[in-house]
């Protein structure tokens, strides 16, 4: 877990502070597969800015994922660029003014890093965004051995429903 204490921080309205902080990330679970860091302590920016009725908060880093590409199973490498901001008013009486992300004075820079790498991830990860994916005839890596089946035995049944679970997919 990384956090942030804001105490270290005294900041005047228009000032800002900035630091360099190692942010560590979680595996993700995503579309029923495991996608890792790698590394899994990455270099981030923070940065503090003090405005007149509050703070804003930057975090910038670059993570990294490792695991299967959703056609073909082979390994697949996402990179994932963040920049996320957070405000926080110093005197929240709205709930919208306020980041869940700090808490006692604590910024809680993994969760932030977390949920922004998580929503920042495409609908699918792929190993090359051209990858051809498995045959649905033999099972083998169409990227690896590019072919068709003379024989065309498809059920136009099974055309349809393997159109509709591509479009939720
Ligand atoms: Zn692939
Ligand atoms: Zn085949």
């Amino acid at each position: 877990m990384t956090s942030f204490n804001l105490r270290q921080v005294k900041l005047r309205p228009g000032e800002e502070f900035r630091d360099e902080l190692e942010v560590e990330l979680p595996a993700f679970e995503f579309g029923g597969q495991r996608y890792l860091p790698v590394p899994e302590r990455i270099p981030a920016e923070l940065v503090v800015t003090r405005a007149t009725t509050g703070t804003v908060f930057a975090l910038a880093f670059t993570a990294r994922l490792h695991g299967p590409c959703y056609r073909c199973l082979g390994d697949a490498v996402l990179e994932v660029p963040i920049s996320a901001r957070e405000y926080q008013a110093s005197s929240p009486d709205d709930e919208e003014l306020t980041t869940p992300y700090v808490q006692a004075d604590q910024l809680d820079v993994s969760g932030w890093a977390r949920d922004a790498v998580a929503l920042a991830l495409p609908d699918k990860i792929l190993c090359r965004p051209e990858c051809a994916g498995l045959c649905p005839e033999c099972g083998k890596n169409l990227n690896e051995e590019p072919h068709v089946h003379e024989e065309e035995h498809g059920d136009p049944r099974w055309a349809a429903l393997e159109t509709l679970k591509d479009g939720l997919g």
